[in-house]
């Protein structure tokens, strides 16, 4: 048997390809209409024949072909927009993949005319399932006129799917409307079977709006305007009292790129909290400007999804932006800036949460009570048999005994030595903290101990007064399979006494608006809660020992994990909550959370 793999024909390549990026005649004239914003036109009219089935026709006054540019133009990859990887991040025109017009040639009979201003003559091109059947020189005005005949005459399985005219009409003019409004200094008009349908003479930005959306829009809109330097976002967004039951008036883009956002599209919702109903929809037209190097659009080949390098700061400046807006004019009666502040200031760093185990509510802070859990630790144990006296030479895992100023009083019996001391504790290979006590020491298991405390203090919020909850500045979606969703929804009335701010966004999303307030910052409240399903798939929430189980799930997720470096108040800290607990002795999940050594046992080792 000789070698099977081949590649593709161009003209088979092409198609599959086509599949992608062409699905109805809406996909070309999206194709068409950016190529000729990105050829710099002026002016651009569309003529479409029987919902563009039949014909869908470009013309443009834009920068126009070489002879050799028109011939090129056809093949798959080839682009004038970028030349290298790094051009992908500072994207500014609409296409770049080079792949929109081999695709269409691939699928339909195409015919471009073509001429650069300084040409005397332009270029004709006639081209059929990605043959050239003619290329000549001919005469046509300067820019470029690209029409493409019978989409999919040679795919009959897809052009059998296509819709009726007046759907295929309908889904072109969305795509028109959205250029449109990312144009107005252009000159569009568009016709059908040869009547006009639209003219929109150059325009301002409210302006073309509202030839688009109709004149009725005029008195609906409220302008947003905001820029920080990094971000700017502008258009406009409807009053509350105009909001629709039906969608169709939201258009948001990213570099003047339509883009379909769940996630943005709730920013500017949330920002209409309050002011429409549950079920109502407000217009929006709103233009987001950002650095193209923060931003992925090559996401999906029809460029309508986007990623951000940090789409919480993003979400943020939105939703104020909106709020913003909405109150300026009077919608809101009473504003909460307070978010302004960090936009000035934010860059794309910005990280939210700020409470950690280092400064813990409910618990001493570290200085005031420092001694308090040698004196509980002493309760727990046996009472403490007569002292050894401290050791003559100073103990070398304590190297700095200091001794309180009242300490001194020589009233104080020996046995109360221990709690009057300040003695430091010892970080052991980023896991153990090794801590003397007045009868020899202990060694602590950071983790396991961590997580003890953690959950003692879950099982109480379960149980009685719920968690302070930290408003997230950039709330975070959580997107999961629908049984997980259901499940998630669930165990939202006992996540949100454990502190945690989760509301359900559609039917199998979540979005996450605050957590426990005193959770340490490496903690992953997004891992968190994908490993709570994981581990809840079969405990369903009213199972015995439903609320233990997600307490100890929490708190295993949650401890400072060994390898942490600790500084002396965080161990210090550490030591006082652990002895504050109920049963210090064991991680929840069982382990030890220390182990005493005493001093005696250990002169009893060294004597033998
Ligand atoms: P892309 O837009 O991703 O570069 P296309 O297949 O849409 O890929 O177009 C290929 C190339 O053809 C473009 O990069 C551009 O150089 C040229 N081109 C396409 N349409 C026009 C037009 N209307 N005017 C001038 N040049 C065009
Ligand atoms: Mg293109």
């Amino acid at each position: 048997m000789g070698d099977l793999i081949r590649l593709l024909p161009d003209a088979i390549a092409n198609q599959i390809a086509a599949g992608e990026v062409i699905q109805r005649p809406a996909s070309v004239v999206k194709e068409l209409l950016e190529n000729a914003l990105d050829a710099k036109a002026g002016r651009i009219q569309l003529i479409l024949k029987e919902g563009g089935k039949q014909l869908i026709q470009v013309v443009d006054d834009g920068t126009g072909m070489s002879v050799t540019d028109a011939r090129m133009c056809f093949e798959r990859h080839a682009t004038s927009k970028i030349r290298q990887a790094d051009d992908l991040f500072r994207i500014r025109t609409m296409g770049f993949r080079g792949e929109a017009l081999a695709s269409i040639a691939s699928v339909a009979q195409v015919e471009l005319r073509t001429r650069r201003e300084d040409d005397p003559v332009g270029t004709r091109l006639l081209i059929e399932a990605s043959a050239v059947q003619i290329q000549e020189d001919c005469a046509t005005a300067k820019g470029t006129s690209l029409s493409v005949r019978n989409l999919f005459f040679n795919v009959p399985a897809r052009r059998k799917f296509l819709k009726s005219d007046q759907l295929e009409l309908r889904h072109i003019m969305e795509e028109f409307h959205r250029v449109a409004m990312a144009y107005p200094e252009v000159h569009f008009s568009l016709y059908h079977n040869d009547q006009e349908v639209f003219h929109l003479p150059p325009a301002n930005s409210r302006q073309r709006v509202v030839g688009v959306l109709g004149p009725t829009t005029n008195a609906r809109l409220v302008p947003v305007e905001e820029d920080t330097g990094d971000l700017t976002i502008r258009g406009f967004v409807g009053k509350p009292e105009t909001a629709r039951k039906t969608r169709g008036e939201q258009f948001l883009f990213i570099n003047r790129r339509f883009v379909k956002s769940g996630y943005l599209h709730h920013a500017i919702l949330s920002a209409y909290e309050e002011l429409i109903g549950e079920e109502q929809h407000p217009l929006y037209v709103l233009f987001l400007d950002i650095d193209p190097a923060r931003i992925d659009v090559n996401v999906h080949p029809t460029k309508h999804e986007i990623k951000f390098e940090d789409e919480r700061l993003v979400y943020h400046f939105v939703k104020v932006s909106v709020r913003h807006a909405l109150g300026r004019h009077g919608m809101i009666p009473s504003l909460d800036f307070e978010a302004d502040h960090s936009l000035a200031t934010s860059k794309f760093d910005v990280r939210s949460g700020d409470a950690t185990i280092r400064a813990s509510s409910g618990t001493p802070a570290p200085g005031s009570g420092k001694q308090d859990w040698q004196e509980l630790f002493r309760v727990l144990e046996k009472p403490l048999e007569e002292e050894n006296p401290q050791p003559a030479v100073p103990d070398p895992f304590a190297p700095a005994v200091l001794v309180d100023s009242g300490s001194t009083a020589p009233s104080e019996s020996h046995h109360l030595m221990a709690e009057r001391q300040t003695v430091r504790p010892y970080q052991i290979h980023q896991r153990y903290i090794l801590t003397p006590i007045k009868s020899g020491f202990l060694l602590i298991d950071q983790q396991a101990a961590h997580e003890r405390i953690l959950y003692e203090r879950f099982v109480e919020r379960m149980q009685g007064e719920p968690a302070r909850i930290q408003k997230e500045l950039f709330p975070r979606t959580l997107d999961l399979n629908p049984s997980d969703a259901a499940l998630l929804e669930s165990m939202i009335p006992d996540l949100h006494r454990l502190g945690f701010d989760l509301e359900p966004f559609g039917r199998q999303s979540f979005i996450l608006h605050g957590l426990p307030a005193d959770m340490d910052p490496h903690f992953d409240a997004i891992q968190l809660l994908r490993q709570l399903l994981e581990h809840h798939r079969d405990d369903l929430p009213l199972k015995p020992g439903h609320h233990e189980n997600l307490a100890r799930q929490m708190a295993r997720h949650a401890a400072i994990p060994r390898g942490t470096p600790m500084t002396e108040e965080e161990m210090l800290n550490l030591i006082d909550r652990l002895f504050a607990c109920e049963q210090p002795y064991k991680s929840p999940g069982g382990r030890a959370a220390f182990i005493t050594f005493e001093l005696d046992d250990l002169d009893r080792r060294f004597r033998s």
